[in-house]
């Protein structure tokens, strides 16, 4: 006898599993006497390592691939909807102290005091608007 199909003739038992997200049944053939040890204690990986990653996951939580895969989708997005929300905060940084830094680079470069009101920095925004039109429609 060889050792494949030694394998073969182990898995003699059929464990239905029922995805508890999609609700579909899987039918995963183990040895039954695997599936025992995996219950009494031993690690899943070493009571039946001819599983795939996929069909232990469905014996540990009732999640099949699919499921995890889109569990996993939703977390990827919520990093992504974080990072937008860090680039706005930025940009609105920038909006609101890049005037500053204008005014500040003018007063060392120039030694030209300019007062920071409201006025002076709309009047920024505007000025540094009509620059990077201007560079942006050149280019
Ligand atoms: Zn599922």
């Amino acid at each position: 006898m060889t050792t494949e199909e030694a394998n073969s003739l182990e898995r003699d038992h059929v464990e239905l599993v029922i995805c508890q997200h999609c609700l579909r049944k899987f039918e995963l053939k183990v040895n039954k006497a695997d599936l025992v040890a995996w219950v009494k204690g031993t690690k899943i990986q070493f009571a039946m390592p001819y599983l795939t990653d996929d069909e232990r996951e469905l014996l540990i939580s009732q999640t099949c691939g699919e499921c995890w895969d889109e569990l996993f989708k939703e977390d990827e997005a919520g990093t992504t909807d974080y990072g937008c929300l860090l680039a706005i905060v930025i940009v609105g940084l920038l909006i609101m102290f890049g005037p500053w830094l204008l005014f500040w680079s003018i007063g060392v470069l120039f030694d030209y005091h300019i007062e920071f009101t409201f006025r002076t920095w709309l009047a920024a925004i505007v000025l540094m608007s009509l620059v990077g039109g201007a560079g942006s429609s050149k280019s």
